[in-house]
């Protein structure tokens, strides 16, 4: 029996699981779309059942391959999917929104993300948010890449408050936001979005991270994914249009590693000792 996957609450009283599905890449070729469903009904089956698109990912192609993997089972998943910063017009976010709904064939995102800040007034964004949330085309809504700075500003605006959650880079080897925007949003209940939670691959080399992984008889991903997982409020979207992959990382939630592993990782991947500006991919 697996063991369960620990639940993130967002401040509208949705539980998620901490652990979801990312599909950044997919959708880009025909030729993988058969795989990719498949690695996402897999994560679905597992339990990893909060996914995480964008209007961008694949030209639209990746909301549609969403769209393919929870044909039939849309009750079983919260959907996340996210607008350009050129279309978070008052107008171009219901219609891009309603544009990521035809692709993903259903009525209704669950979170709704402003991808990046661009040159739209957030005012104008949070409206737009908040007509969609009116219409139930959207559950809720947040952003993406904001440093606490503009989560401040955010907090400014009429009916900022309202953010969900916001979806940042943040994994081993990017721990900038342990300084000051993770325990900044923590103290006031919305949730992270660790993205690129294994560095697109590229922390999984590190010697140390092989070191203790093996200790557990664990790969560096289920450890890098771990780490995510033991903080609060944190959900974690791993990408991999491979299903062993989903399954292995789906597996992370069993370990269980000691304070002196943990100190071992923090000498390995540093937390942050001071203020440094949101790192984006
Ligand atoms: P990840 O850190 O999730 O890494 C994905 C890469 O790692 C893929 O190449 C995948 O390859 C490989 N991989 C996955 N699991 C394993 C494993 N167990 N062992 C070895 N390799 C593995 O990077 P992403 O940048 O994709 O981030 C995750 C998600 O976050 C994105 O897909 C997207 O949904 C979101 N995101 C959001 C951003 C934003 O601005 N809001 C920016 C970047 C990402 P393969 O598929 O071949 O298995």
């Amino acid at each position: 029996q697996d063991d369960p996957i620990p639940s993130v609450k967002f401040p509208n009283g949705t539980e998620v699981p901490a652990l979801g599905l990312g599909t950044w890449a997919m959708g880009e070729d025909a030729g993988h779309a058969k795989m990719e469903i498949e690695s996402l009904m897999a994560g679905i089956n597992l339990g990893m059942t909060l996914i995480d698109t964008a209007e961008m990912y694949g030209d639209g192609g990746a909301e549609e391959i969403v769209g393919q993997a929870i044909r039939g089972r849309r009750d079983e998943v919260f959907l996340v999917s996210k607008v350009y910063p050129w279309n978070a017009s008052l107008k171009g976010t219901v219609e891009a929104c309603e544009h990521s709904l035809e692709r993903l064939g259903t009525d209704r995102i669950d979170l709704y993300l402003l991808h990046w800040r661009g040159n739209h007034p957030l005012a104008e964004t949070v409206a737009a948010f908040e007509m969609l949330k009116a219409s139930g085309k959207i559950g809720a809504w947040g952003v993406s890449n904001f440093d606490t700075d503009d989560m401040e500003e955010l907090l400014r605006v009429p009916d900022g408050a309202n953010v969900a959650a916001n979806q940042v880079l943040y994994n081993l080897s990017r721990r900038g936001i342990e300084y000051d925007l993770l325990p900044w949003c923590q103290s006031r209940g919305i949730p992270i979005m660790a993205y690129s939670p294994i560095e697109q691959g590229h922390i999984l080399h590190h010697p140390e991270l092989i070191h203790i992984a093996k200790a557990y008889q664990a790969t560096p991903a289920q450890l890098a994914l771990a780490f995510l997982l033991e903080r609060d409020g944190v959900i974690a979207i791993p990408k991999t249009s491979n299903a062993e992959r989903v399954a292995e990382n789906r597996d992370c939630v069993s370990l269980e590693i000691t304070d002196e592993d943990w100190q071992a990782l923090d000498a390995a991947f540093p937390p942050p000792a001071m203020k440094k500006s949101l790192e984006m991919l």
